[in-house]
């Protein structure tokens, strides 16, 4: 398929980039994120199988239309990606599954990967970004990263190939009607950005890569009606774990994954008035459990006082429940 206009390397009309509170810029870059495992290839999970487990939710909220919605393909160590769309622009942010893994998922949900304008990419770990080269390949979607994304990518043979435009973190752009704006997180990449998504009156957050809640991200965040937020591990079973204790430290810090703990710590600064559903994602296979992640933060969450909160789960190898949900 031919390249757009001003392919490689357009760059997104925008200022230069604002530095904001909690931004991070770490040359020790990783190829994968921090937790890890091997990477498998997802088995069992048709198109067919999955078509009946999932299905897309009309999208109405509260009784009104509303033409927003997401669903999380797949959210782990092992590959992330979160499709995006209203009724005439589909994205996704991330792609770190292969290629085929990404049109079954999307056929799954009734979608089709040809239907897609572009991918944004939050940062260059690989269970971020591994299937954007066959992906541009066959589709020819638009790749949108920063140019510390970017730069991370091309340690990488495989991404000499793609063509990426450029938009700088901090600063809002658009692709169709659906206004994104990235925002700086902690962790451990050349320059990792959580995403806010908006169409019309409605607004998504989506992060799933950060060492800890920053005043800027639990700011950014307070606008969302529905979060994608990493609950990554436990504290005490990452502790417990057979992993070296550097792997361990380094998940730990402020560059490295948000514990449960934490993600229940961000939701309380972070939830805004209109918030009502958040996504659990990138649980470690590891040193988490889907069900005591929700009870934690569940716990946390009404020891504060705040009951009104839908906790719901991702997976790593099939489609989460759409959003807005039936
Ligand atoms: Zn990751
Ligand atoms: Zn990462």
């Amino acid at each position: 398929m031919a390249a757009p206009d001003g392919w490689p390397g357009r760059r997104v009309p925008r200022p230069a980039p604002e530095h904001g509170v909690g931004e991070t810029r770490n040359s020790d870059s990783l190829v994968q994120c921090l937790d890890a495992p091997p990477r498998q290839p997802s088995k069992g999970w048709t198109a067919a199988r999955l078509g009946a487990v999932v299905g897309l939710a009309p999208a109405r909220y509260s009784g009104r239309a509303m033409a927003l919605r997401f669903c999380v393909l797949g959210s782990s160590s092992a590959g992330n990606a979160t499709w995006v769309a209203s009724d005439t622009t589909a994205i996704l942010v991330d792609a770190g599954f292969r290629r085929r893994t990404l049109e079954e998922r999307l056929a799954a949900i009734g979608q089709s990967a040809s239907s897609l304008r572009a991918v944004v990419v939050s940062h260059e770990h690989s269970d971020h970004i591994a299937g954007i080269p066959r992906l541009q390949q066959k589709y020819g979607v638009e790749v949108f990263a920063n140019e510390g994304t970017r730069e991370g990518a091309l340690q990488t043979p495989d991404f000499e190939e793609v063509r990426w435009t450029l938009f700088h973190t901090g600063h809002p752009f658009e692709i169709g009607d659906l206004q994104i704006t990235p925002f700086a997180v902690p962790h451990d990449a050349y320059d990792p950005v959580g995403f806010l998504i908006s169409h019309h009156d409605t607004t998504i957050g989506i992060v799933t890569d950060l060492g800890t809640g920053t005043t800027l991200v639990s700011t950014r965040l307070q606008v969302c009606r529905a979060l994608v937020l990493e609950a990554n591990h436990d504290e005490r079973m990452l502790r417990d774990s057979r992993r070296p204790w550097s792997l361990k430290q380094r998940i730990l810090s402020r560059q490295g994954h948000l514990s449960n703990r934490a993600a229940a710590a961000l939701l309380l600064e972070a939830a805004g008035p209109e918030l009502t559903d958040v996504y659990l994602a990138h649980l470690s296979q590891e040193c988490n459990e889907p069900d005591f992640a929700r009870q934690t933060i569940e716990e946390e969450l009404r020891r504060a006082g705040h009951v009104r909160l839908r906790l719901r789960p991702t997976y790593p190898d099939r489609p989460a429940e759409p959003w807005p949900c039936a």
